[in-house]
């Protein structure tokens, strides 16, 4: 019996800091700003992973690779993704869809919109073109928009790997 698609959605949040590397969705930025995390701090791999597992119904990305654990400082957020893609599969799920708002004064997305799509698309194992980036300012309001964080918020849709 085909079983309904699975929806799931992942928020996250990190503080900028003047002099970290700037990594977001698996793609650098040259910036003079980047996330404060205990891993690389891509907010935006975080939040897809979190609604990824989400919406299979398994622990969130905190539980599964604790920010207390000094295996994860550093480490870098796609080796998250291959783990997080590792359980579903092992649920006989996959990714069919992904749809992201990126929140930031700097960096700009723009220029690296498609980079980020590609990435994620091979991060997750999906079309480019089921995978949408949309980049938005905080309007001055809040920390987003007074430059001193970024915010992604994520759903994926989980479909029957058969
Ligand atoms: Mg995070």
């Amino acid at each position: 019996m085909n079983e309904p698609p699975r929806i799931g959605l992942g928020i996250d949040m990190h503080r900028f800091e003047p002099g970290r590397r700037c990594v977001l969705a698996g793609v650098e930025f040259e910036t003079s700003v980047g996330p404060v995390g205990h891993s690389d701090g891509d907010a935006v791999l975080h939040a897809a992973c979190d609604a990824v597992l989400g919406a299979a119904g398994l622990d969130d990305l905190g539980t599964l690779f604790s920010d207390r654990d000094p295996a994860h400082a550093g480490r870098d957020s796609a080796d998250f993704c291959v783990e997080a893609m590792t359980l579903i599969a092992a649920k006989g799920l996959r990714v069919w869809s992904m749809d992201v708002v990126v929140e930031t004064e700097q960096p700009k997305l723009k220029p690296h919109r498609a980079a980020m799509r590609e990435r994620m698309a091979v991060l997750f194992g999906v079309d480019a073109d089921r995978v949408n980036i949309k980049g938005k300012t905080g309007e001055k309001v809040d920390a987003v928009g007074r430059g001193e964080a970024c915010r992604a918020t994520v759903v994926a849709l989980l479909i029957q790997a058969r």
